[in-house]
């Protein structure tokens, strides 16, 4: 009974204070709910998914008005289970609420075949879009583990293209070095080796900045927007046990995800998490820190797995929203690129709204104190330059050399290039010579505003936090 109890509570409050999965994940953590959050998410989601389609099997039926007790959140639950699972029962003994439901079995079955032969199919699934990954990428944690032992553990076919990926079978990504992928049908999460940290399931776009940044064995660098902690972990095995990470998070909750993944991931050796906001840190601070990835809060529009989950998806893109992501953005990485020793930054986010993208970067290219410090965006051959998707060249109109610009940004675009929508750049300087070095005090200035200022710029509160990385985010496993 908790299970449906609890889930009509997460089906009623839809759409509300972040995804699903944070909602139930927080709920779970806090002891709100009793029910395995698994279990919870996989009943509401599923149910959110056919949605449509149950409600109007219980209008048909006319459910609700024979049944005056039941509320439609729980008869949508009920009547998921009753019609839309492979065992077809619904998961509670005998209460009247079940009864309730129970009693018009063969109606609400009638209703779900004339569904079916109204929209000629043989399986309501054929009218659902799977909203999932084309491809499960999974990276090899280096820290931990070598290629070829997880590869002979696995016991995959090698396959020599992404396109040839089907259950059984296994590829070795050609971009990214320890990165493999598989069908999402593999159930890699339940194996012992991603349960032990050998492997981390990373979508291969989210590899792209540790990869692009590419520390050295010993190097020290900060990972800016750290939470869940994918890129750390990726930079962790970059650096190694002789290097040195800082990871900022400034949500507690996240924060505490991040301490969990860096430590199952065997790096807390290696990694520092430092709980605040990042643009209120001291450069000076870190005069040993030489690259930087900033990953911040963004629309998510590049990532899938939500869809249906979303009451206004149109929200969530507005102009409005999208332009004070977009300052909140440049500012944090204008903070990033006023590290006194910093010679690399990279900036990304998995978003496809050049609002996000380009055009922060086209800002941060015309600001007077990264001018000033020596700030360029890399070209092409420093950032997977056989990578076929660059970026939006119109959007680099007016600068000399737009086509360059754009050389030097690497977009994947969602499902269509192998996983999620994502967006990254490459700024460099080759020393801090005195001309080169940066600003400081104007740059603080500009980028520790103050709380109004941080408002204004739209720093999004934890609360309406898009859960950009959702999909990778394996919170309950
Ligand atoms: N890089 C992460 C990964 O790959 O696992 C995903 C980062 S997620 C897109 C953005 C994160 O940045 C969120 O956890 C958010 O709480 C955090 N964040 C946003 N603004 C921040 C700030 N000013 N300082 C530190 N963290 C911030």
């Amino acid at each position: 009974m908790n299970l449906y109890k609890e889930a009509s509570w997460f089906l009623s409050s839809n759409g509300k204070e972040g995804s699903l999965q944070t909602r139930i994940f927080n709920a779970s953590q806090a002891k709100k709910v009793k029910t395995n959050p698994k279990h919870l998410y996989a009943l509401v989601s599923s149910t959110l998914k056919y949605k449509p389609y149950i409600k109007k099997i219980i209008k048909s039926a006319k459910l609700l008005e024979l049944e005056k007790a039941l509320k439609e959140p729980m008869a949508l639950l009920l009547v998921h289970d009753l019609l839309f699972t492979k065992s077809g029962r619904i998961q509670m003994g005998k209460t009247p609420l079940k009864e309730s439901v129970l009693r018009h079995k063969t109606r609400l079955n009638a209703e779900l075949t004339k569904l079916k032969l109204k929209h000629k199919v043989k399986s309501l699934d054929e009218l659902i879009d799977e909203d999932d990954t084309p491809v499960r990428w999974f990276r090899v944690n280096t820290l931990l583990a070598d290629v070829d032992s997880v590869l002979s553990s696995l016991d995959l076919k090698e396959v020599a293209s992404v396109g040839k990926l089907q259950p059984g079978c296994i590829y070795r990504d050609e971009y990214i070095p320890n990165l493999f992928g598989v069908s999402p049908k593999e159930r890699v999460t339940q194996s012992a080796l991603y349960e032990n940290g050998s492997i981390i399931i990373q979508d291969r776009a989210s590899c792209f900045p540790a990869f692009i940044l590419n520390p050295q064995e010993g190097d020290s660098v900060i990972d800016a927007c750290a939470a869940p902690g994918n890129k750390t972990t990726h930079l962790a095995a970059h650096v190694g046990p002789r290097g040195a990470i800082t990871a900022f998070e400034r949500d507690i909750r996240r924060s505490n995800i991040l301490k969990q993944m860096v430590k199952k991931a065997g790096a807390d050796s290696i990694v520092t998490v430092n709980v605040g906001d990042f643009t209120h840190s001291n450069p000076d601070d870190f005069t040993d820190v030489t690259g930087l990835v900033v990953d911040p809060s963004c629309s998510g529009s590049g990532t899938f797995g939500r869809a249906y989950e979303e009451e206004n998806p149109q929200d969530s893109y507005s102009e409005e929203r999208l332009q004070k992501l977009s300052s909140f953005q440049f500012s944090i990485v204008k903070h990033a690129l006023s590290f006194p020793s910093a010679k690399k930054v990279v900036y990304s986010t998995c978003s496809i709204h050049a609002q996000e993208n380009e055009r922060v970067v086209v800002d941060l290219l015309n600001d007077s104190n990264v001018k000033r410090a020596g700030w360029r965006v890399a070209n092409r051959s420093r950032i997977i330059p056989m990578w076929h998707r660059r970026g939006l060249v119109e959007e680099f109109e007016g600068f000399p050399n737009p086509e360059q610009l754009a050389g030097g940004c690497v977009r994947a675009l969602p499902k269509v290039d192998g996983g999620i929508g994502f967006f990254a750049v490459l700024f460099e300087r080759d020393s801090t010579t005195e001309e080169g070095s940066v600003d400081h005090s104007a740059g603080k200035q500009a980028v520790q505003p103050s709380q109004e200022q941080v408002k204004s710029q739209g720093q999004p509160d934890s609360e309406s936090e898009p859960e950009s990385d959702y999909e990778e985010w394996n919170g309950f496993d």
